[in-house]
């Protein structure tokens, strides 16, 4: 069976193409939501977003949106990271770490198929080593 450089069958590569665009499918909208929710009422204005009754319980409303910001932050690096990881399987180079060059691994991608690195570049990038 032909394997690619990332030790990945062309099945296997399907596998998680498929699921990277149910995915990004998810990510978007929620994304989206996530952002007009998490700048409601700061003084940074969202596009598009409404702006909400200044009467709300402003605690609450703050909290909210940190929350809401986590959660955006987070959502959006995962669906930037999967956007990208689709384009890489055009380009022969999916489940191939992006910083060395090792494959990913196929238990990793199963976890996280949008990852753009190996286990060992994910920890260094996590604490700002990555050179
Ligand atoms: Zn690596």
């Amino acid at each position: 069976m032909a394997t690619t450089i990332s030790g990945l069958t062309p099945q296997q590569v399907e596998h998680y193409r498929r699921r990277l665009k149910r995915l990004i499918a998810r990510l978007r909208p929620e994304v989206r939501h996530l952002e007009a929710e998490a700048w409601r009422g700061s003084e940074e204005p969202v596009e598009g977003a409404e702006m909400p009754g200044i009467d709300t319980d402003p605690p609450s409303q703050e909290e909210e949106e940190y929350l809401a910001r986590v959660l955006w932050q987070n959502e959006r690096e995962i669906l930037a990271q999967a956007e990208e990881a689709l384009l890489r399987i055009p380009a022969g180079t999916f489940g191939v770490c992006v910083h060395c060059g090792n494959p990913v691994g196929k238990e990793r991608l199963d976890m996280m198929p949008y990852t753009p690195y190996c286990v060992d570049c994910a920890r260094k990038a996590e604490a700002g080593q990555l050179d």
